[in-house]
């Protein structure tokens, strides 16, 4: 069983039309497997999409909650609001808009942050992200001897936010012969910058707006370097 990811190929698109290829019940809820999808499941350090699946007259409606890639397939968990879901039924996709751009925008000014310190010649390897609303960070393994936190903060910042300026177009490069995490092999370019990646993406830079550092502190193992977006 294998769902297309649609949101690999064009991360702007949030509606689609899908077949259910699956249906269980269990404790946490009902979860649907689709022959393809729109939304996008927790991984990366992005949250999962929320939104709602439903036929075309509107009769069938199952709100999703939570949505996980597992054995090649996107379980889409949720509650049946209204209608009977069957095997074999068409159905539209809807994902929540506002979110998803929110997680993007997020995501994609980790990626920024990576930038910004490679053009300050810091180098710095990059360990674990974190891009929920709540809280946004960015981890690197890495000594922080001789550097000024304060300094780093605010050129690390306007960095960020002259990288963004420039306004560079996300290119997706597939590699269908190679996995990563099971899923696609995909590599994300912003001009010469490039990295292995499977979360949804701005299109164009400056549709993060701007990058605030809110905070740069040295963890156990990693320095941590949290930051927010700007308002839309
Ligand atoms: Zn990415």
């Amino acid at each position: 069983m294998k769902t297309e990811l649609l949101y690999m190929k064009n991360m702007e698109q949030t509606e689609c039309s899908a077949k259910i290829i699956s249906i269980q019940k269990n404790e946490i809820g009902v979860t649907v497997i689709l022959d393809q999808t729109v939304f996008y499941p927790q991984g990366g350090g992005q949250p999962y999409d929320t939104g709602v699946i439903k036929t075309s007259d509107g009769a069938v409606v199952f709100r999703v909650q939570q949505v996980r890639y597992i054995d090649d397939a996107v379980h889409h968990i949720g509650i049946l609001e209204q209608g009977d879901i069957s095997v074999g039924m068409e159905i539209l996709c809807f994902v929540d808009k506002e979110k998803r751009i929110l997680h993007s925008r997020l995501h994609s000014a980790g990626h920024v942050i990576d930038m910004a310190l490679k053009e300050l010649q810091i180098s710095w390897v990059p360990g674990k992200g974190y891009h929920f609303p709540e809280g946004s960070y960015v981890e690197y393994v890495a000594d922080m001897e001789n550097i000024s936190i304060d300094t780093l903060l605010s050129e690390l910042e306007q960095s960020c936010n002259a990288i963004i300026s420039r306004d560079i177009k996300t290119t997706l490069v597939f590699d269908d012969t190679k996995l990563q995490n099971g899923k696609p092999m995909r590599t994300v370019f912003y001009g010469d910058f490039c990295i292995p990646c499977g979360g949804t993406h701005v299109a164009y830079l400056n549709q993060i707006v701007s990058i605030k550092i809110r905070k740069i502190k040295k963890e156990k193992e990693a320095i941590r370097i949290s930051y927010a977006v700007g308002v839309l």
